[in-house]
């Protein structure tokens, strides 16, 4: 059995207060997670050390940062590099993010930079891919996904892939209330799988958790989490409610 994830990224979002309150009410909650479920909290910079600390006792529970810089260290004011997140001990890191390729032009080869330099620090990439409207109106978002899986991916071994989560996020269900249906997500994850099968092997495409992101809400977690090779989601503004993300906890396989 894949791991089955729940991801919230808070993106900009929370102060301080309101972030140790929101990750109180979640883990004071207390959801019967499945063996080898995890919940994954990618908070603001600010509040790695905070939230690392207080998952520290919570076996399901782990903490992403939201980005990370592609070189090791240097003269990068305002950056963050993989080597500073594993000094505080954060065990994945968001790559790849549409808001991170579209606002700040990270390209598919910035990416898989970021990747390496999430691996070399034992870090835990979850990889984001997904199609902008225009892309899939025009029938050619497998074309579009694979490509980008292609660029950032297929330079590593088997060995290095099989610690990457792949976030599939289609650009226009993000944020905007508008989910994939289940046959859009499952379609694309297995086509996804059937990427990975091809580049490295069935065994490979078997294990990696591949996650859907887009609008994920407690009234649509369960149908979409069913789907045979969705295994758990991304969330953005459903897991700033903590009630609504629990239920999405919930509906994990
Ligand atoms: C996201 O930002 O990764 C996301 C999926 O956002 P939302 O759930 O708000 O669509």
């Amino acid at each position: 059995m894949r791991k089955q994830i729940a991801a919230a990224n808070w993106k900009m979002n929370c102060t301080y207060q309101q972030a140790e309150k929101l990750l109180d009410e979640v883990l004071q909650s207390e959801v019967n997670l499945s063996y080898g479920s995890e919940v994954i909290f990618a908070v603001p910079f600010p509040y790695l050390i905070m939230a690392n600390s207080e998952v520290a006792d919570e076996p399901n529970f782990s903490v992403a940062a939201q980005n990370c810089h592609q070189k090791k260290s240097g003269a990068f004011t305002g950056e963050v590099s993989a080597e500073m997140l594993k000094s505080i001990s954060i065990k994945y890191c968001i790559i790849g993010h549409s808001e991170r390729r579209e606002y700040f032009f990270e390209t598919n080869k910035m990416l898989a930079d970021k990747i390496n330099t999430c691996l070399e620090n034992e870090i835990n990439p979850i990889f984001c891919c997904g199609e902008p409207l225009n892309i899939r109106e025009a029938g050619k978002q497998n074309n579009h996904v694979e490509t980008q899986l292609i660029e950032s991916l297929s330079h590593l071994s088997p060995q290095q892939m099989e610690n990457i989560v792949i976030a599939y996020e289609p650009i226009w269900a993000i944020g905007t209330g508008k989910t994939a249906t289940t046959e859009q997500a499952q379609e694309m994850h297995a086509f996804i799988r059937s990427v990975l099968r091809k580049k490295y092997s069935s065994e490979l495409a078997e294990v990696i958790t591949i996650l859907y992101g887009g609008s994920v809400k407690a009234t649509n977690a369960n149908e979409l989490f069913a789907c045979a090779d969705v295994d758990g989601g991304l969330v953005g503004g459903a897991s700033l409610n903590a009630k609504e993300f629990i239920e999405i906890m919930k509906a994990l396989k």
